[in-house]
Order: C-alpha cells, then structure tokens, then sequence
C-alpha cells in the first residue's frame, strides 16, 4: 500500500530549480517533499554548467602554455592526456555533488524520494505504487532534454550530446557539431583548445540572440584557433560508418560533404514535459513546455512550473534560481509576483566571454527606444594591456536621458563584469551614477565606467563641460 504524504510542497525534480525551492521552503520550515528519478543536481551539475566549465578550464590551460611565449616563459612542449582531463571533470562534478545530494536535504528537513513521479488527478502525484502526494502546492521543475532535429540518418548511429559528451575518456578527434548557440560553441572551443579537429555547422546565424558585433568577435577568435564555422547551412542528412560520420549539407555553392569520427548534436533543448500525466492535472502544455502565466503558474492553480520546463523562459540556472525564489515568495506568502526577463543576465563562456544583460541594442531599437550607445574597449585598459587580452569591448545602451538599458561586453571576465550592470538595470540607475564610482585600477571594471563616461562626449558644449570630462577621463 502506498504511504500518503501531505507536505506543503511537493517538487518534481532535483535540478537547479527544484532544490532551490526544496532548500527555500526548508529555510522556512515548511514542510517539503522533493522527488528525483535521476541523478540529484540534474543538468547543471551532472550535464551542464558544472562539467561544461570544467572542460573550458582545461581548455584555458592548454591555451595559456601555447601563449605564454608572449610573456617570456616557454612551455617546452604541451601533452594533453584526454583521460586525465575527464578525470578532472569528474572531480569537479563530485567537488559540488554533495550540496545538491539527497542526504543534505535530507538534514535540512525535505523529504528526498527517488523515483519518476506522474499526476494522479489535480490534487495528487504519485511515485510508482509507494508514495502518494496530496500537496497544497506542486512545483514542476522537470527541466530539459537535448533536442534532436528531424535530420535524415542522424539517429541511425551513435551520436553525443550534452549527456553524453562528459563521459569521453579519449579525446573526440574529427568532431562534427551540429549547432552553434552557446553550447556547441563553448565545447568546440573547448575541445578544439584540447587537441581536436572541429567544425561547427549552423543552419542560421550563430549566437543569433547576442549583438552581433560583440558575436562576431567571440567567432573571429574561434576561427582564428582553427575552429571551422559554416554558418547559414542547411544540414540534408547523416551517414554513419563503423568509425567515422558523413554529415551532408547544404551551403550558398551547392551540396557539401564533411566527413567525421565523432558527431555532437547541440540543437537546443525541449523541455520535459512527457510521462508526468499532465492531463490528470488539468496542466495544459505544448512542444515549447509547459504553459504558465506571469506568476509560474500552471492552467491549475495549486501547481507551479518553473526552469527549463516552463514555456517561454529563460533556460539556465540563474533563471531557474530565480523562478524559484518567485514561487517561494508567492506560494508561502502570498505575495504578488511576476516573472520579468529583463533582469536575467547570460554568459556564453567561451574565451572571449560574451556576457548581456537588460536589452541589446536591437531589443531596446525593437521597443522603440532611441538608445544612445556607449563604448569603450578592452586595449584602452591597462589591467587588460598586462594581461595581454586587449581583445573585445563593453557597449551600453541607455535612453537619452541615460537610463541603462543594456549592456553587452565581450572579453575577458566578461562574466564576471557583467554583475555590476545587471544590479545597475535592476535598480533603475542612471548612468551618471557609474561615472562617480570609485574602482580600485588596474582592473578591467574600469572598462565600465570608461563607457559610462563616454556619455558625456556629445555635450561637449562650453569649455566648462569640456574641463569637467577631461577631469572625468583622467581622474575618474
Ligand atoms: C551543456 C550545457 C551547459 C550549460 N551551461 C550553463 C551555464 O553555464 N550557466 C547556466 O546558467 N545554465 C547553463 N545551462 C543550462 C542549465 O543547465 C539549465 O538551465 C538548468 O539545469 C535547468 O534547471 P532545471 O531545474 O529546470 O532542470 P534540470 O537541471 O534538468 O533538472 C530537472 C530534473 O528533473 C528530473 N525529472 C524529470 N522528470 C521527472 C519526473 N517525472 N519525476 C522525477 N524527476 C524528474 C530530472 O531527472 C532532472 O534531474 C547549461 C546547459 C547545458 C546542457
């Protein structure tokens, strides 16, 4: 017979947003139960985020030993042993493992069930013939999968994906990857700067939603290591042999051929929204996830989806942290919540980083905003000159009156620079208010504020403003 559990909360789902909304209503003391049938952390640690990055750093390794000449240290020569690198990727993966695990969520109060758990009818979820949940409030966080186009042959053969690209133990030479979005291109660079042949087809244009300028430079970079990208491609069909992969394409010249040993698929992700009987729910869906309204609430109101499950959002981890905190905040406490995009920055994590947040320039163009542009580049820094990554720029966007209403930046750390104006966009700030910080030099965040300055050039008017900037552009 099946125990009955009546928690508070009940999450579907031990990804980046399920926990975090099973460790919020634990802070709270509410009582929460938290199902996985899988691996707890779902994608970002065991699939995504986590081991992606790891790669990336190896890949950063190798790249600093063959640049390192510039600096006058020599590297005599580099071996790259691929197991040692999955090993390291492992480690890192195991490194976190134990704060998502179902044991320390255990101790903070959640009760922890591993199994597939489905709908029974609007009010109860079932796991298997052992547990029946009757919630006041559900969470769907089920995430998401790799999407597999409809090519010809493709699934005829092997192929990797995210799931199953970490588990390499030798390296994947002659690599084919399918997609250039973040994804395909973080790991081709990785794999590239770890000794593999890559060549990346896409049948649009890649990083399609970043600003194209700051893209172009991430590709020219990518190029210039031998990655090699066909954009605007047409992929006709997959041949697979014993040892190797044909994939056929379409390109402006005709039909072409490129030949393989490993193919990775990196097309972008459905969410999963099969096996959870969603009907008996009364939770209504379609191909791009499972519908919500601006609260994250499903067509049934005791039930919340939120990460990559839910329909028309963001799919990352942040996001999905976010989503969660929107949940907590309207589940326990009532409180009027709704989900706004604008203030969930991205970061593709190839080298040069491309980082945004708030609006592109073609966004804030598209709500018809007149924005004024803010540049400044990276070799106009001296931090960036003694590291020698001279290599991008930051490009703001304001209103006239200069509200901040994006900014991009591409380069180095841009990951990390990125932060001060995502707070910058969340609180509404001025520009002005970036021209008056103090930051310690050298540091690439004067970047930053160098652009911010620039906001004043057109007003060169009187002689007075002229002084006040040529003060800004010295001591500011
Ligand atoms: C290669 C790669 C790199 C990425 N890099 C980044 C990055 O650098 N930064 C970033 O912010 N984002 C990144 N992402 C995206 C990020 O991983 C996802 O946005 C995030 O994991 C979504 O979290 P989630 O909780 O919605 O879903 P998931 O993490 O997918 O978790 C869903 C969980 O639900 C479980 N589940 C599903 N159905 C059921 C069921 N019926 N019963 C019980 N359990 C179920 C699954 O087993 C899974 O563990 C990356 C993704 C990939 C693929």
């Amino acid at each position: 017979m099946a125990e009955i559990l009546k928690p508070d909360i009940c999450v579907i789902g031990g990804g980046s947003s399920g926990l975090s909304v099973a460790a919020a209503a634990a802070a709270f003391g509410v009582p929460a139960v938290l199902i996985e049938r899988h691996k707890m952390g779902g994608d970002c640690l065991n699939a995504g985020c986590v081991p992606s990055k790891a790669l990336l750093a190896a890949g950063r390794r190798a790249a600093l030993m063959r640049s390192a000449e510039a600096f006058g240290v020599t590297a005599s020569s580099i071996d790259i042993d691929f197991g040692k690198v999955h090993g390291h990727v492992q480690r890192v993966i195991a490194a976190i493992a134990p704060t998502d695990s179902a044991e320390r969520f255990a101790g903070l109060g959640v009760r922890v069930i591993k199994g597939h758990a489905k709908f029974k009818d609007r009010r109860t979820v079932i796991v298997g013939g052992d547990y029946e949940i009757r919630a006041r409030r559900f969470v769907i966080a089920t995430g998401s999968v790799p999407a597999l186009p409809p090519i010809p042959g493709i699934d005829e053969g092997p192929y990797l994906t995210n799931e199953t690209v970490f588990d390499l133990t030798e390296r994947p030479d002659r690599l084919i990857v399918i997609g250039a979005g973040p994804i395909g291109l973080e790991m081709a660079q990785a794999l590239r700067r770890l000794g593999s042949d890559v060549t990346v087809l896409e049948a649009a244009t890649p990083l399609a939603n970043d600003d194209p300028e700051c893209a172009a430079i991430v590709l020219d970079q990518l190029e210039r290591e031998g990655v090699i990208i066909r954009s605007g491609v047409k992929v006709l069909r997959v041949k697979h042999a014993s040892s190797s992969v044909a994939v056929t394409f379409e390109a402006a010249s005709g039909e072409e051929t490129v030949e393989g040993r490993y193919l990775l698929v990196a097309t972008g992700r459905k969410p999963t929204t099969g096996g959870l009987d969603l009907d008996a729910a009364g939770v209504k869906y379609d191909g791009s996830g499972i519908l919500v309204n601006k609260r994250l609430k499903t067509a049934n109101r005791r039930v919340y989806a939120i990460g990559d499950a839910a329909a028309g959002q963001l799919q990352f981890t942040h996001a999905a942290n976010y989503h969660a905190g929107l949940v907590i905040r309207n589940a326990l406490f009532r409180l009027p919540v709704k989900v706004n995009n604008d203030v969930i920055p991205r970061v593709t994590y190839t080298e040069p980083e491309l980082a945004q947040t708030g609006l592109t320039e073609a966004q804030a163009r598209a709500r018809k905003f007149t924005p004024r542009i803010l540049r400044w580049p990276y070799h106009d820094n001296d931090r960036a000159q003694a590291e020698r990554e001279t290599h991008g720029h930051i490009k703001v966007i304001t209103t006239a009156k200069g509200r901040i209403l994006g900014a991009s930046i591409v380069g180095v750390q841009a990951g990390e620079l990125i932060a001060i104006w995502t707070l910058a966009i969340a609180q509404e700030l001025n520009i002005r208010t970036l021209t008056g910080i103090v930051l310690p030099y050298p540091t690439l965040a004067e970047i930053g504020k160098r652009a911010a300055i620039e906001y004043f050039t057109p007003r060169l008017t009187g002689p007075w403003v002229r002084r006040i900037i040529a003060w800004l552009r010295i001591f500011g």
